[in-house]
């Protein structure tokens, strides 16, 4: 049977060259990049060369990147690490209601220990509004944490100008750049951001390693202590093969990065147009143009995302839903929600994001597959008969 993936959002596969550069550093160079000698100096190398890769890459300086365990640890040192580091000056956090957990529960953990959260509105598209960011600053607020685009709905947020509203108040400025770093440009002088996080996976690097940037003298605590690693930042021994994976990938990535958005942009417009020409009551959700290339995610009335996603998956093709009770999680989707989708649609919700591997006629199987499971479905959808749908536009 033809297997299809189109879940790149969740994690994508090391590529071939990824793999074989760090394949050294998993058989025969295991020198403890802290020690003096020859081994160690090895391994010392490596890891500066990956550093060098992924602060070209984004426009850093080689000692604003610190290597980290992934996404989630990233946006959870820049959380607790600033909280930690400024309380004495307020302890007033402001981001959005559509931040990946990694964000939103550091951020409700703070709220246990006395900050103040304050979650801006989004549109229906999912974009934050600046004049509602330049409102929401107060004297004690001391970190903007706001994703660079949807890890759900694909919605590249206006970072620059939401930064520079940051900058003129002098608050500290965070974006979760894991869903761009490696697919759209991504250049922290442009963005003017003071902290960005990474995730290798993301990007046909290894999982379990990503990378934070943090910008020269900005004030932030470690999680990890028990180290002198990363100028004490982050203590432990480096995942050196991981690291040279992460540093192979991206730069991969950037060398092909105009010709795969354009090839990945054509392919997702194409798709949205087949699903909307062939599937009565389907909705797209998200931003039609402020997009990532490989974000697609619609609703489908009268019908279950988990049925979906399972009739799917027995025909080979692996998606996600926002539905609650998918294996991930027990919510629906926070996101689909916050950008005030009807329930009944965040429940009937698929998310297609695609990838290096995607060909047209991926597409064609998948579109094939879903027309006739969605009709089938529907013809004995309870909900079917009846179901009224309060929605605009
Ligand atoms: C995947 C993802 C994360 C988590 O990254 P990990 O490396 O898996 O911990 C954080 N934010 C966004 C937007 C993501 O898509």
């Amino acid at each position: 049977m033809r297997r299809v993936y189109l879940d790149y959002a969740a994690t994508t596969p090391i590529r071939p060259e990824v793999w074989s550069a760090m394949e050294p550093y998993l058989r025969e160079i295991y020198g403890n990049p802290s020690s003096l000698h020859s081994f160690g100096r090895e391994s010392r190398v490596a890891i500066e060369e990956a550093r060098e890769k992924i602060a070209k890459a984004i426009g850093a300086k080689n000692d604003e990147i610190i290597f980290t365990s992934g996404g989630t640890e990233g946006n959870n040192m820049v959380l607790k690490g600033v909280a930690f580091a400024l309380q004495d000056k307020g302890k007033h956090i402001i981001t959005t209601p559509i931040e990946h957990h990694a964000v939103l529960e550091p951020c409700h953990f703070l709220e246990k220990l006395g900050f103040e959260i304050t979650y801006l509105p989004v549109d229906k598209t999912g974009l934050v509004d600046p004049d509602d960011l330049k409102r929401a600053i107060r004297k004690d607020t001391i970190l903007i944490s706001i994703m660079h685009a949807n890890n759900e709905i694909g919605t590249i947020e206006p970072i620059k100008e939401l930064s520079n509203i940051a900058k003129e108040r002098e608050v500290y400025f965070h974006t979760d750049a894991v869903q761009t770093v490696g697919h759209i440009p991504v250049d922290v002088k442009d963005l003017n951001v003071d902290f960005l996080s990474i995730s290798a996976h993301k990007f046909y690097g290894p999982k379990g390693v990503g990378a934070l940037y943090i910008r020269k003298g900005t004030k932030v605590y470690p999680l990890l202590h028990g180290g002198e690693q990363e100028g004490r930042r982050r203590a432990g021994t480096e995942n050196v093969a991981g690291i040279v994976g992460m540093g192979k990938a991206l730069e991969l990535a950037i060398s092909e990065l105009d010709r795969e958005m354009e090839r990945l942009t054509k392919l997702r417009d194409y798709f949205i147009r087949e699903v909307e020409r062939r599937i009565p009551d389907s909705y797209l959700n998200g931003h039609r143009i402020q997009r990532l290339p490989n974000n697609i995610n619609f609703s489908f009335a009268y019908i279950e995302g988990e049925a979906l996603l399972l009739n799917l998956d027995m025909e080979g093709i692996g998606v996600s839903t926002g539905s609650a009770c998918s294996s991930s999680s027990l919510e629906p989707s926070h996101v689909l929600s916050a950008i005030g989708v009807p329930i009944e649609l965040v429940h009937g919700s698929l998310r297609f994001t695609l990838g290096l591997w995607t060909t047209k006629e991926d597409l064609d199987y998948t579109l094939d597959a879903l027309e006739r499971i969605v009709n089938k479905l529907r013809a004995i959808s309870p909900y079917k008969q009846g179901w009224t749908l309060k929605r605009e536009g």
